[in-house]
């Protein structure tokens, strides 16, 4: 939302979010219109690396959030009053926003979800439900989080799919010969992450998606780990469908998007009722109403989708070579100062990588890592990550995790080593 949007009661309603203005990139800047950054914890600066679970917030998106409950909430496309033409035009102009930042040819393939997780779904229940036939296959990747494997497996059972696993190597990059191998006449679709969120892998979803077309497969793009680090262009990836969540790319939480071609959505039941998803209702039977209110079932989180939007411009506006520049930069520095920590092993070393550090620490249960880290400060993340093929994989049962972000600098990874340090020092090898 703009300034103006933000005026008190009565301001001028929130216009369609114009086209970002490229500006100088400077992390240290940026990280300044992260208020959380500078609360301590424990007594200790902040050292925020758990930006893979969660990114954190800009002041815009903050302001974006308090601005429309202030001046503008109301229900959208139900009331000819001021607030609620208001709050529509809003989550209009969020929907066009997320058109730009992923290049939909049209914003009637954006659908407004609760997340990636909600976007995957809506495709395995209303796609796969009407389409998934006894013997075909959904071919997934072993890097897969759980949010792109479990709603697979619900309508494979019901549909009698089949659900295939295309492996990955000791690196963590996956086998593209074997991709060849599984994709066949009964693959119905291809569902994979962009980035890892548990190893940091990149895939080259467009030439999955190249070769997934030749078979006669769909492609479902997982975006919830590139949205905040790759530029993602849903057109010249040739992805189906690609989801993510706001949350991850320093948007609120409860609001993502689902992108789908509009062909695909348009011949795609429903898979929630309710109001503002139908044109008409009868005790007879009901019609439905265009795209995208039919997968838009109830009331959205109108205040989300601004915030969304919000967060969408204001990284749209960030010169993206310059944050990649400083992104690759962080991880070849993280990568660099982690290997010399005693005993740590990297979990997930593809070239082709992205803003992710697992590791282990031998000796030391992650649990205790993020326990010991936490009171230095450190957030990171310990856990399997919602990607326990992932884990099985590597034969362990949990890594740490250290995630990265744009306002992230190499101190806070010098940090996070100070603070291995420590841990090492409790449990000498
Ligand atoms: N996919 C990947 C790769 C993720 O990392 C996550 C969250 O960590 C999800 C899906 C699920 O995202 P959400 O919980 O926001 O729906």
């Amino acid at each position: 939302m703009n300034r103006a949007s933000r005026t008190p009661a009565g301001g001028p309603a929130p216009a369609a979010a114009a086209a970002p203005a490229p500006r100088p990139f400077d992390p240290r800047r940026v990280r300044a219109e992260f208020p959380i950054l500078a609360r301590a914890v424990r007594g200790k600066p902040l050292v925020y690396l758990d930006n893979a679970a969660t990114t954190q917030k800009p002041v815009a998106v903050l302001e974006a959030l308090d601005g429309f409950y202030r001046a503008h909430n109301a229900n959208i496309h139900r009331a000819v009053h001021t607030l609620s033409q208001e709050a529509t035009l809003a989550f209009d102009a969020a929907r066009e926003t997320v058109r730009r930042f992923l290049n939909a040819a049209d914003a009637r393939e954006v659908i407004f979800t609760r997340g990636t997780t909600e976007g995957i779904n809506l495709v395995a229940q209303a796609w796969g439900r009407a389409n998934l036939r006894a013997g075909d296959e959904v071919l997934l990747t072993t890097m897969e989080h759980h949010s792109n494997i479990v709603p697979w497996q619900l309508v494979a059972a019901e549909r009698g799919a089949v659900v295939r696993v295309v492996p990955i190597d000791d690196a963590g990059t996956l086998d593209l010969d074997a991709f060849h191998r599984l994709l066949g006449p009964r693959t119905r679709l291809v569902a994979v992450g962009h980035v890892s969120n548990a190893l940091g892998t990149v895939n080259p979803v467009a030439d999955l998606a190249r070769a997934a077309h030749a078979a006669g497969a769909l492609v479902l793009v997982d975006g919830a780990q590139a949205v905040a680090h790759a530029r993602v262009d849903v057109r010249a990836l040739d992805a189906d469908f690609y989801a993510f969540s706001g949350h991850k790319v320093f948007g609120p939480t409860g609001i993502g998007a689902l992108y789908g071609k509009r062909a695909l959505l348009e011949a795609m039941p429903p898979w929630q009722g309710g109001g503002d998803m139908i044109r008409t209702v009868s005790f007879a039977g009901s019609t439905w109403a265009d795209l995208p209110s039919k997968f838009e079932a109830g009331t959205p989180d109108v205040a989300g989708a601004v915030g969304l939007g919000a967060a969408l411009a204001w990284f749209s506006a960030l010169p993206f070579d310059a944050v990649a520049a400083h992104e690759a930069d962080l991880l070849a520095h993280g990568t660099e100062v982690l290997s010399r920590v005693p005993g740590l092993r990297l979990v997930g070393t593809s070239p082709h990588k992205a803003s992710v550090l697992s590791f282990t620490l031998d000796g030391v249960h992650p649990h205790d890592i993020g326990t010991l880290l936490d009171l230095e400060g450190v957030a990171v993340r310990t856990g399997h990550h919602c990607a326990q093929p992932v884990m099985e994989r590597y034969g362990v049962p949990a890594t740490a995790r250290a995630s990265l972000a744009l306002y992230n600098l190499r101190d806070d990874l010098d940090a996070l080593v100070a603070a291995l340090a420590k841990v090492r020092a409790l449990f000498p090898l």
